[in-house]
């Protein structure tokens, strides 16, 4: 009931030129379709509009998402993006709440959440991304600290289609590390996610949410993640950079 998702983060690299490119190569990979599986890339901003103009062009049936948004619809915002920017530029997804943007540059749950309203008032789908630190999981609280982030980040939020809203679960500890949590870990977590969402939206509501894992997922290992029943997809940094590694990754879906 639930299409599997493949989404691309490719954070803060390729050039307009290589951002095309790349988004080229996966056009040709993919040009035999995906089948049931979604797939999504998430170029930096100012690659978006040579992307979506590749999509476009291309067979291959894959999607436009950016990696932030401001949650002001416009005005003195200076280095910022707004919402209706992204649809124009033909962007459907966006992620928000990635550890980095929490880490590096302040992001609360707050700020999350007023993200993803008004992404989806602009029927753009948020990929919200949640996840603990290494320390949290030493402690063995991780389940907590991911249920309370899920908690501010979905409140007061109105889900009408559970398919246009994602989760990604990306314990901090494994991303860009070459560390990998286990598909077990993934699946308690996921789980644990899942339930939160049913408390929150119902359960049918919560069967409709894909829930990503992210975090060092690659070809290699994909398939053993997307075999746990909450495991939906994965968000990919590191291995989708490469039009042949992202694409074995769709393949294995
Ligand atoms: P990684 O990044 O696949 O390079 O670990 C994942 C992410 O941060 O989204």
């Amino acid at each position: 009931m639930r299409n599997r998702m493949i989404a691309g983060n490719w954070k803060m690299n390729k050039t307009y030129v290589e951002g095309v490119e790349l988004a080229q190569g996966l056009a040709d990979q993919l040009a035999d379709g995906t089948g049931d599986v979604d797939v999504v890339v998430c170029p930096p901003t100012v690659d978006l509009k040579g992307v979506s103009e590749v999509i476009e062009q291309s067979e291959a049936p894959f999607a436009l998402g950016a990696q932030n948004v401001y949650f002001e619809e416009s005005g003195a915002f200076t280095g910022e993006t707004a919402p209706n920017m992204l649809e124009a530029v033909g962007a459907t997804y966006c992620i928000i709440g990635h550890s980095e943007r929490r880490g590096y540059f302040g992001e609360t749950d707050e700020d999350i959440n007023k993200k993803a309203k008004v992404l989806m008032a602009h029927g753009i789908v948020p990929i919200s991304c949640c996840g603990e630190p290494l320390e949290v999981r030493e402690a063995g609280t991780h389940v907590d600290f991911v249920v309370n982030q899920i908690k501010a980040d979905t409140e007061g939020l109105e889900i009408s289609d559970p398919s246009k809203y994602v989760v990604a679960y990306e314990p901090i500890w494994a991303i860009g590390t070459g560390k990998t949590a286990t598909a077990d870990d993934a699946q308690e977590v996921c789980g644990a996610i899942r339930k939160t969402l049913s408390e929150v939206f119902g359960q049918q509501t919560a069967d409709g949410i894909r829930v990503l894992y992210g975090g060092s997922a690659k070809p290699e290992n994909v398939a053993g993640f997307l075999e746990k029943e909450d495991v939906d997809g994965a968000l990919v940094g590191g291995a989708s950079l490469k039009a042949d590694s992202f694409s074995a990754m769709v393949k294995a879906a």
